[in-house]
């Protein structure tokens, strides 16, 4: 109905298209955020507000700008809401600076963590030709810590690359038992603390990418065990449907607080407790976790009791192009 001066700047439109209505015909923001604006409608029809959510607006030059919308109906006028649209473009061009930063750093660390991998294992071999054992702890321990390094870095480039749209994937026949069974032992072998059990079998091959999904049962076994230091069991159920197959990951370690469930899947976010802080970590394998499963056309769940454990359930269809 009425617009303020700094909307009018901020979108190209004049008060008269406002007040003509032109902007009930034109669409003002992209087609694909319709479902964020009647959600947010629904949230005023019962809360009075709703929470602010960010979306872009298409100004009247055809650019789009990147704004945060929020918005309260009116105390006397029931049927009339007024809504704050804050030009957030400053903000979105630091997130894509972050971004661009966190490819370009990854990148750069990668090339000379491979050197370095490689030449240790090189001294490592011509050392011990040479009868010197002494120093092979050393070089062991040094080995562990480039693989430790290797792997963050691999992981922030797979986020960078999610961020981008370029997680490649290949497809190819898995045999999902014998996957998740050697990624046990593996797991088993470098993690003594715990004892993996592994109950039941899925006895189907799906068709996707052995490295990825080898990726999201590791990085679940690896949380489990990480998650609780007091534990001596993890476990892992596997169990098919005629369409479906389903692995759950239990623990019996920290858990995780109920608000806090459907947010550690999103990209750095760790859950606040102390405890959890005190285990170190950096918020990135989950959300490449998840990725992983919608790409393969499934879905991924967790059910926890703080104190008593968590059991991440992933559900993945059989059969289907990833
Ligand atoms: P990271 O473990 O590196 O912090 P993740 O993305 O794998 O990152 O997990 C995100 C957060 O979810 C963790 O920081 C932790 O707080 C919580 N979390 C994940 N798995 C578990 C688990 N099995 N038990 C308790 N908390 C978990």
């Amino acid at each position: 109905m009425e617009a303020n001066d700094a909307w009018l700047r901020m979108s190209g439109y004049t008060q008269e298209d406002v007040r003509s209505r032109t902007l009930t015909r034109v669409k003002i923001t992209p087609a694909e955020q319709a479902p964020l604006f009647e959600h947010a409608l629904q949230e005023v029809a019962a809360h009075g507000q709703h929470t602010p959510f960010e979306t872009e607006l298409l100004c009247k030059d055809g650019s789009c700008l990147p704004i945060l919308v929020g918005s309260v109906l009116f105390q006397n006028r029931p049927r009339q809401i007024v809504a704050f649209v804050l030009d957030n473009s400053a903000r979105k061009e630091l997130e894509q600076r972050k971004d661009v930063f966190i490819w370009t750093a990854s990148h750069e660390l990668r090339s000379p963590l491979t050197v370095l991998k490689l030449q240790a294992a090189l001294l490592h071999r011509q050392l011990a030709k040479q009868g010197v054992p002494a120093s092979a702890p050393a070089l062991a321990g040094m080995e562990t810590q480039i693989t430790t390094i290797a792997r963050l870095v691999e992981e922030l480039l797979d986020v960078s690359k999610i961020q981008a749209g370029r997680l490649e994937y290949v497809r190819e026949p898995v045999d999902l038992d014998a996957l998740l069974r050697e990624i046990a032992e593996i797991m088993q072998q470098t993690h003594p603390s715990h004892t993996i059990l592994v109950h039941g079998a899925v006895q189907s091959s799906l068709i996707g990418d052995r490295d990825r999904l080898g990726q999201v049962f590791t990085n679940l076994l690896s949380n489990a065990i990480k998650y609780s230091p007091d534990a001596q069991t993890v476990e892992m159920d596997l169990s098919a449907s005629p369409e479906t197959v389903t692995i759950c990951v239990r623990d019996h370690g920290l858990g995780i607080p109920r608000e806090q469930r459907d947010k550690i899947f999103e990209r750095f976010y760790r859950a606040a407790s102390p405890q959890h802080r005190a285990i170190p970590g950096l918020g990135m394998g989950l959300y490449i976790v998840a990725e992983i499963v919608k790409r393969h056309g499934g879905t991924i769940s967790v059910d926890s009791e703080v104190g008593k454990g968590s059991t991440f359930t992933v559900t993945l269809p059989l059969m289907r192009d990833a």
